[in-house]
């Protein structure tokens, strides 16, 4: 079986060099919000190109922080695309505030930024752009539309490290942005992980004591926090993977040309970018109309394969408020979507297996 994400393997690589960290921290007595943390925010801003990281526990609480620290909350409206994952959507209702969703593009699954100008209200708040399965957003409308009606640009950069939108990259394209280091993530952990990176220096302050209860000083607390942080272990992991993430990412995009170039089956639909340094490909996500059929052609030939994601948020039973509305491509792209391996520890092998099996499917 040619697995979807092997984990382990992607880790194995950088065994002794983790192992020795992970010891430096055990021996070290000190968990949480140490040198470890602070070598990795330093690092991790210095890749994003922002002045500021802030680690947390995970990318939702990423999200869920830089919403409160805006202070966003009942009453308040924040775009975001249909097309994304719970987490983007749960950040902004966590705050009491109401998505307002934009239906995406259907080559490039990101929000499709012709049609945020007419959801914009006296109640707008903030755009959350979402750089889904590792491609970035393009940013040149939705920043001429914070700039025309005063709002906020969220980034939800979750799957995305490393993607560039022109010359700059994921995390500094707009006033603040959420990431996750799940361990499945381009940059992951061996557990839950997430941060924050921005330019603003007020922000940083603000989200750094909410995620530690609201405090700069032990035992003063002048906001209402959570208490989101990242331990010294993920992060000491996360600062040896982080200097193997632009090669990690250079496989994916190998792989990626590859299935490109090779896949030719007219029942399936591949995935576009509009330029070569705006895709991570943290996933490869095709179009088949007889998707059932196609994933389990796919499995009886040794192909794993996963769904992201088979029930859009507006139709899931948590947002019941939500599930009146329509979005046709959104729906679309939910009914059809298939994720096929991609990886940085994938054999030539497999990829050439991969390709022959799809093209294979009648
Ligand atoms: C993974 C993911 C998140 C949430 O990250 P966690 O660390 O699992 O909380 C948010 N948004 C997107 C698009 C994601 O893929």
């Amino acid at each position: 079986m040619i697995p979807f994400l092997d984990l382990k393997a992607i880790n194995a690589r950088y065994k002794d060099e983790i192992k020795a960290r992970i010891d430096g921290v055990l021996d070290s007595g000190w968990y949480l919000l140490g040198e470890q943390n602070r070598k990795f925010e330093s690092n991790f801003a210095a890749y994003c190109g922002t002045r500021y990281c802030i680690g947390c526990a995970n990318g939702l609480d990423a999200l869920r922080l830089i919403i409160k620290a805006y202070g966003f909350g009942k009453g308040d409206e924040i775009i975001a695309p249909a097309n994304t994952y719970i987490a983007s959507i749960l950040a902004i209702t966590d705050n009491g505030c109401s998505p307002v969703l934009v239906e995406p593009d259907l080559d490039t699954y990101n929000i499709n930024p012709d049609l945020i100008e007419a959801k914009i209200t006296d109640k707008t708040k903030a755009i959350l752009v979402v750089h889904l399965y590792g491609q970035a957003v393009k940013m040149d409308k939705i920043w001429a539309l914070a700039k025309k009606y005063n709002l906020k640009i969220i980034e939800d950069s979750a799957q995305a490290h490393g993607a560039y939108y022109n010359d700059k990259r994921v995390g500094s394209l707009g006033d603040a942005s959420g990431f996750s280091f799940y361990p499945g993530k381009n940059l992951g952990a061996l557990g839950d992980g997430g941060a924050v990176t921005t330019n603003d220096e007020e922000l940083a302050q603000k989200i750094r004591a909410l995620a530690n209860y609201g405090s700069h000083k032990k035992y003063e607390n002048i906001y209402q926090g959570l208490n989101s942080r990242l331990d010294e272990i993920q992060a000491a992991v996360l600062d040896v993977k982080l200097k193997y993430l632009d090669s990690d990412n250079a496989k994916r995009k190998e792989i990626a040309q590859y299935y490109l170039q090779n896949i030719k089956n007219p029942l399936i639909s591949l995935p576009q970018t509009y330029s070569e340094n705006s895709h991570v490909w943290h996933l490869f996500v095709v179009r088949v109309k007889d998707r059932a059929r196609f994933q389990n052609y796919l499995n009886d030939n040794g192909i794993q394969t996963i769904i992201h994601y088979p029930i859009p948020p507006h139709k899931q039973e948590c947002y019941k408020e939500l599930t009146h509305l329509s979005f046709k491509i959104t729906e679309q792209i939910h009914s059809e979507i298939i994720s096929i391996p991609i990886s940085p520890v994938m054999s030539d092998n497999e990829i050439q297996k991969v390709v022959e099996v799809v093209n294979e499917f009648k």
